[in-house]
């Protein structure tokens, strides 16, 4: 029996306002150090929690960017048009995801990080839990 986990959350002026309500086995955090997270998010890693499209309900405007990832499939990157935070990103290779970036939570202190990805493109100076299993591309999120 798990209890079902509900959040919120939102853009740095408030613009875009998002809910959702998940199993917390359905909600799966990565570390992601891909050159693309580092250039949208202007830091070492995204850490994001992958939940499925349905149990995300979002009120504003979401603009969005989308470029060939890195292994092909296409990354379309949501984010606010006004402030400029980036929110979400959808990813052709895991249909039915939604990615969360866990610092536009509310609360965030429930994000368990799984894993690390793109653990190939980490820079030195960028310092995580170096026990946390890494893989040196995407993970297979979808199964
Ligand atoms: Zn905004
Ligand atoms: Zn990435």
């Amino acid at each position: 029996m798990t209890d079902t986990l509900t959040f919120t959350g939102h853009c740095l002026c408030g613009n875009i306002q998002f809910e959702g309500r998940v199993n917390p086995q359905d909600a799966i955090a990565v570390h992601c150090h891909c050159k693309d997270c580092q250039r949208a998010t202007g830091s070492g890693f995204a850490t994001v929690v992958a939940v499925p499209e349905a149990a995300l309900r979002v009120t504003g405007e979401v603009a969005e960017f989308t470029v060939a990832g890195q292994t092909g499939g296409e990354v379309s990157r949501e984010f606010c048009r006004n402030c400029g935070s980036p929110l979400f990103t959808r990813a052709k290779l895991s249909p039915g995801l939604r990615f969360i970036k866990a610092g536009v939570l509310d609360d965030s202190s429930w994000v368990t990080p799984a894993m690390a990805c793109w653990t190939e493109r980490r820079e030195a100076w960028c310092l995580i839990d170096d026990q946390l299993p890494g893989v040196p591309q995407n993970p297979n999120l979808t199964g």
